[in-house]
């Protein structure tokens, strides 16, 4: 006889999973520590973790673990899984597409899901002008490439990164990073020519969109050379830097400007595009059209695939081959990534993406109300964030942030922190969660901070 919530094999996903928080042992149950502990004699150190579980299937807006919990999903394997999890036109179109054929290697032998996706990516970014595509494997991939474009386009080498900014962990995207620890401490020398400025960040600065603009771009100015200045990458809404919303009328600022002196903007859409914030890219709500946006993460349902897709004549000023990759634009991935952006816009996910917005939004300012620790509650759709504070001070507190956070997971639900100071909690759930569940998950993060 099995115990009726062990995990037989295969495991399905999907959303026909029990969509449900279910704790059968402790987090982590002993199948869960077996795995860990496996992992912690095979695997990097340099690898963590944030939930200490074995998964074995998600869906909806659940994962599931070896031990049989099942765990409300507060964080969509950070922005990816954003159709949700074992999406069943992502699993049929991967299992067709791997049947027919697994590679051939684009610069080798082309083929149709590739300059579909393509074909997509161009027809759904911000601006009606002509645009092209370069497929990619992973979110830094993407933005290292939009750099060598701009690069490429401009005949100029410097490039501009904002503080509180992460583009990823390659050599070039660590430099564009911010953040020293974890992503950056000890891995040096970091690539040349790459400049910090200082962003808008409302709740700490407490200046306008325009005065935060005139900042930056006077320290542009000034220190780097408009001259010298191939492009500006930013994140229209910030990930990992604290779902930072810049002021109104600071991006639209920058575009200004970089349109005036020559230099291309690049929105890092990574984090915050495909649905994410209630557009379909964050760039649309602050009503930016950028020269180059890059995407990954929400792409593909969790197929690895990233993207450059820009003006067609700059991503036209790179020599043939100049640009490519063995796996770049995999047709697995692609044919998930077509199935996904199908769901994002035939299946009302944008406008999903809003309600969640609105359920985050008001119960997070509800608690706000009643428990000045949470500093600013901000971000768009379901990508919205608590920043926690010692209310007396306003001083970033990162250790109430780390026990929350520890605590709903030990109660079930998988969240994410983030942020320059540690001291942020980010909501972003698979769109794909019910409305039940988003509310038992906050009632459990309400329910984690009242205790601390
Ligand atoms: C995650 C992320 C990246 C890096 O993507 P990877 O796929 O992890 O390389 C780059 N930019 C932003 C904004 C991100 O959130």
């Amino acid at each position: 006889m099995t115990a009726p919530h062990t995990v037989t094999a295969p495991p399905v996903g999907g959303p026909s999973l029990p969509q449900e928080r279910r704790l059968v042992t402790s987090i982590p149950g002993p199948r869960s520590q077996e795995l860990l502990d496996r992992k912690a004699a095979a695997v990097s150190a340099g690898v963590g973790h944030t939930a200490p579980i074995h998964a074995v299937a998600a869906g909806g807006g659940v994962v599931v673990d070896a031990d049989g919990n099942s765990l409300i999903d507060l964080g969509s394997g950070i922005a990816v899984t954003s159709v949700g999890n074992a999406h069943p036109a992502i699993v049929a179109a991967v299992q067709e597409q791997v049947a027919a054929f697994t590679h051939t290697c684009f610069m080798v032998s082309p083929y149709d899901s590739y300059v579909s996706v393509a074909e997509a990516l161009n027809r759904l970014t911000p601006g009606d002008h002509a645009k092209k595509s370069a497929l990619f494997n992973s979110g830094a991939e993407a933005v290292e490439n939009a750099i060598k474009i701009a690069r490429k386009h401009t005949g100029r080498q410097a490039v501009v990164a904002f503080d509180h900014a992460y583009h990823g962990r390659t050599n070039l995207t660590m430099a564009l990073t911010a953040k020293n620890m974890p992503y950056k401490s000890g891995f040096g020398p970091f690539a040349a020519e790459v400049y910090r400025a200082p962003l808008s960040y409302p709740f700490r600065d407490g200046l306008s969109g325009a005065e935060a603009a005139a900042r930056a771009i006077t320290l542009i100015e000034k220190q780097v050379g408009a001259e010298n200045l191939a492009a500006v990458i930013i994140e229209p809404i910030q990930g990992e830097g604290g779902f930072i919303v810049p002021a109104d009328g600071f991006l639209p600022a920058l575009v200004d400007w970089c349109r005036a002196n020559g230099v291309v903007f690049i929105a890092d859409e990574v984090q915050s595009g495909f649905a994410r914030t209630g557009a379909m890219f964050a760039s649309e709500i602050f009503g930016i059209v950028p020269d180059l946006v890059t995407t990954a993460k929400g792409i593909a349902g969790g197929l690895p695939l990233a993207a450059v897709t820009g003006r067609a004549e700059m991503m036209d000023a790179t020599h043939t081959g100049g640009l490519g990759g063995t796996y770049g634009g995999n047709p697995i991935a692609c044919a998930a990534a077509l199935a996904a952006i199908d769901a994002f816009e035939n299946d009302g996910l944008v406008e999903r993406a809003r309600e969640i917005g609105e359920v985050l939004f008001s119960r997070l300012t509800a608690l706000q109300q009643t428990d000045p620790r949470i500093g600013d509650v901000r971000g768009h759709g379901a990508m919205i964030a608590a920043e926690f504070v010692d209310p007396a001070t306003g001083a970033p507190d990162a250790a109430l942030t780390a026990a929350v956070a520890k605590a709903a997971i030990a109660e079930g639900v998988i969240v994410l922190t983030c942020g320059t100071y540690g001291n942020v909690i980010r909501f972003l759930p698979p769109l794909s969660i019910g409305d039940d569940l988003l509310h038992e998950g906050l009632d459990v993060v309400a329910a984690a901070l009242a205790r601390h």
